[in-house]
């Protein structure tokens, strides 16, 4: 009846995730690393709605935060007036080495969409430059740029530039002409595709994780800012995935490479929704610049909500008073759901190769670690992908139903939580 009634009143329907497992199931409850459909059955989290939640659903700080923060009078003033959003600024600005001033927003998208009018703003270039399997977001300024590697395998020579690919009816044709996309971890062609000289930003996520996990070759990353550094073309991470889940600093932190301009969102609240777009000074300046037609406005009713930016202010506190603890029980986890998968799937006459960064992973059904989404494209086998993911659903263990999606573990999954799923993965990979 819920589904029924889905259908008549909210445009598509089911979202994505019952598109791919059955209308049946509905998620009707989460706690710590544990969601439940309606007919009671318990799931081991590894979607992480989307990946924010770090500490798990429902966590008890959190939610103390913010129902102190609901309770408080505090309300939407205005932005920059609340005492604790300049408090968090200085947190995230002490932690993450490419930011030095920020703004804050309600989604990641929007961060990103106002990192790009920086750079456009700051070199006075129309030209953005993003990575094929590279998502950033919904908003028409690099619009969906994330294909279900099934789909098509792509149809340009490796390492060629070529216009996004839209794939989405109502996203304004302009895009053609400025996002240009390359394939990730080749240096050559983002030096072809730089060396015009009319690009204002290559945005990438630094490692790609809406692909799966998708790592920086040694020296690419290092080889991105030379290349932006020579070509006057600004360099944005976009952690909004990567952020927080792997170090308090980003990623950034982790590869010793300064965007600048950075994105965040998903973890730096909890599953509350906050963006973060920041980055230098100088270009950050642009907010405030006397010249109209240079001036940045960042503007959003809903920025630095007190609900929001009290959720970031106690997962931000936690994290910086443990953030060793809280990084180091991340990898552990980690590598122990890596062996045993790893171990599980060693035995089975068909490749797969598992990838790593701490507390994000995914299986490929491929003989090696892909460089990039060409890579998955043409040799990722889709269809036990999906298999495997649909099975481990029905035993109790949700990945996200779509090939070469990532899954997150969080500090709310216990090593008995681990063992259960290998448990379960083993009896899994018997039917595959
Ligand atoms: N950038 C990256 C790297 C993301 O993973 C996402 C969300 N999946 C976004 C941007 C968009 O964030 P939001 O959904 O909060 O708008």
């Amino acid at each position: 009846e819920a589904v029924a009634r889905r259908r008549q009143y909210i445009a598509g329907g089911t979202m994505s995730i019952n598109r791919a497992i059955g209308p049946a199931k509905l998620f009707v409850r989460a706690k710590g690393a544990y969601i439940w459909d309606a007919e009671g059955n318990a799931y081991i989290d590894y979607h992480a709605g989307f990946a924010p939640y770090l500490f798990g659903h429902g966590d008890k700080d959190i939610d103390d935060a913010v129902i102190a923060a609901i309770g408080s009078g505090a309300s939407l003033i205005g932005a920059g007036t609340m005492p604790w959003e300049a408090e968090i600024a200085e947190m995230l600005v002490e932690a993450v080495p490419g930011l030095e001033q920020i703004q804050l927003t309600s989604t990641g998208s929007e961060a990103v969409s106002y990192a790009l009018r920086l750079a456009r703003a700051a070199t006075g270039r129309d030209t953005v430059v993003v990575m094929q399997g590279g998502y950033n977001g919904w908003s028409d300024y690099v619009s969906y740029n994330l294909m279900d590697p099934g789909d098509v395998v792509a149809d340009h020579r490796e390492g060629d530039e070529y216009p996004l690919r839209v794939t989405t009816a109502g996203i304004p044709k302009v895009i053609d002409t400025t996002v240009r996309v390359i394939e990730y971890n080749d240096l050559a062609a983002a030096e072809r595709v730089l060396a015009r000289g009319d690009v204002a930003a290559l945005i990438l996520e630094p490692v790609l994780q809406n692909v799966g996990v998708v790592k920086p070759l040694p020296g690419y990353l290092e080889g991105l800012r030379e290349l932006c550094d020579r070509y006057g073309t600004v360099l944005i991470f976009d952690e909004v995935k990567t952020g927080f889940r792997h170090a308090l600093g980003g990623y950034q932190a982790i590869a010793g490479v300064r965007p600048d301009l950075c994105t965040f969102g998903k973890a730096v609240a909890n599953g509350y929704p906050m963006g973060v777009v920041g980055g230098r000074r100088e270009i950050m300046a642009l907010c405030n610049d006397p010249d109209p037609g240079r001036r940045v406005i960042i503007a959003g009713t809903y920025n630095g909500h007190p609900v929001n930016v009290a959720a970031a202010r106690a997962s931000l506190l936690r994290l910086k008073a443990r953030e060793r603890d809280v990084y180091s029980e991340l990898e552990r986890l980690g590598a122990r759901m890596q062996a045993g998968i790893e171990a599980i799937f060693a035995r089975r006459n068909y490749p797969t190769t598992f990838v790593r960064q701490g507390s994000a992973f995914a299986l490929y059904f491929m003989d090696h670690a892909p460089r990039n989404w060409r890579d998955i494209a043409l040799h990722n086998d889709n269809e036990r992908d999906l298999a495997y993911r649909r099975a481990m659903i029905e035993a109790g263990v949700f990945h996200f139903p779509a090939a070469t999606k990532q899954s997150s573990i969080s500090l709310a999954h216990t090593d008995d939580d681990i063992d259960r799923t290998l448990a379960l993965t083993e009896d899994v990979v018997r039917t595959l």
